[in-house]
């Protein structure tokens, strides 16, 4: 039996008790967590999460929460929120050690900043850096992955380090799926003042694509389904164009609307809840399904169902 007062005197950082997720989403949609705990330090996160996992209760690590839907009943358990506990940053010639809780859009312009390329196109991806690791976050043609050197997790209580070779990412997924991201090592290159210039012009060049292309406007997860795999498929259709092609911009089921702008997000146009967001997921699937016969998965998290869609 967990006693509050165990709790509080365990855990330095705050507690909430039945705290709604709709207000730690970017779709801004999902019930309350049973504990929502926001460590003040790495030795405060390690601790809760180890607290939870002596009274056998479930923990779900998020971020910013930009990639995930929320069950509209909520989280069993403990969510445990990583960017004040883990926020570190230092960045020493080419190589950089960043916890998991830092923002990536920080990390990128800071390490651009300093003259160091890599991951400088990351800058628009609103995410923390364990987040992107655990889905090896990417845009206009880089990924996080490119330039990680090791990763610190934190598995069945124990730190460990695992080295880049260890660890089988892939397109958009970051193989890490039973650790806690603690911390990364990154390797980036020295950009001469050419350089700079040159990445400064194509970043410029993403971010009026993002604006123009992405409905930021309205709270959204970023895509829903993952393209399909571009390694050995190079001409395969976006997940987007197949769905706008299906003719399904505009759909509506509820306050959950697939973007005018974008087919491969889906907005909440107000009060949405996950079961609307839920019943468009298969709408869309099934239709790019039987018109190209092509399975989409899903690129967002699905937090709090027990038979999640795959
Ligand atoms: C407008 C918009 C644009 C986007 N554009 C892109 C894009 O261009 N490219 C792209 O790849 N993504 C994009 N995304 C998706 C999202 O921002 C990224 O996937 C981001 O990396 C998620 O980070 P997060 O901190 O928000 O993760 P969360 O949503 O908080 O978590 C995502 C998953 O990771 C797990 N997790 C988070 N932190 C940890 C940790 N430390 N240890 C273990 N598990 C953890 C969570 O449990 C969850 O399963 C976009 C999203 C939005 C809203």
């Amino acid at each position: 039996m967990l006693s509050t007062e165990e709790l509080l005197r365990t855990i330095r950082g705050s507690i909430s008790i039945g705290e709604p997720m709709s207000e730690h989403t970017s779709l801004k949609i999902g019930g309350s967590a049973d504990f929502f705990i926001d460590p003040l330090d790495r030795d405060d996160f390690c601790e809760a999460l180890r607290f939870f996992s002596r009274h056998n209760l479930p923990c779900t690590i998020i971020g910013r929460g930009s990639n995930m839907l929320v069950h509209d009943d909520g989280i069993r358990g403990a969510v445990i929120r990583t960017p004040r506990a883990l926020g570190k940053l230092t960045v020493k010639k080419e190589s950089v050690v960043v916890e998991a809780g830092v923002p990536l859009p920080l990390l990128a312009e800071k390490t651009f900043a300093a003259s160091l390329g890599g991951i400088e196109l990351l800058q628009g991806i609103p995410g923390t850096t364990g987040g992107a690791l655990m889905m090896n976050a990417g845009a206009w043609g880089q990924e996080l992955f490119d330039v990680v050197s090791w990763v610190e997790v934190l598995r069945d209580g124990t730190l460990m380090t695992l080295q880049r070779e260890e660890i089988r990412f892939g397109y958009r997924y970051g193989g890490l799926d039973d650790s806690v991201i603690i911390s990364a090592g990154l390797k980036l290159k020295k950009l001469s003042a050419a350089s700079v210039r040159e990445r400064l012009v194509v970043l410029q060049e993403s971010r009026k694509k993002r604006m123009e292309s992405q409905p930021l406007s309205q709270p959204n997860a970023g895509s829903i389904f993952r393209n399909p795999d571009p390694v050995g498929h190079p001409e395969a259709m976006s997940a987007g164009k197949m769905i706008d092609l299906c003719g399904l911009k505009g759909t509506r089921r509820g306050d959950a609307v697939i973007s005018d702008v974008h087919a491969n997000f889906i907005v909440n146009a107000g009060s949405a809840r996950a079961a609307d967001m839920i019943e468009l997921i298969s709408v869309a699937r099934n239709a790019v399904q039987s018109t190209f016969g092509v399975c989409l998965d899903l690129e967002i998290k699905l937090l709090g169902f027990e038979n999640a869609l795959c």
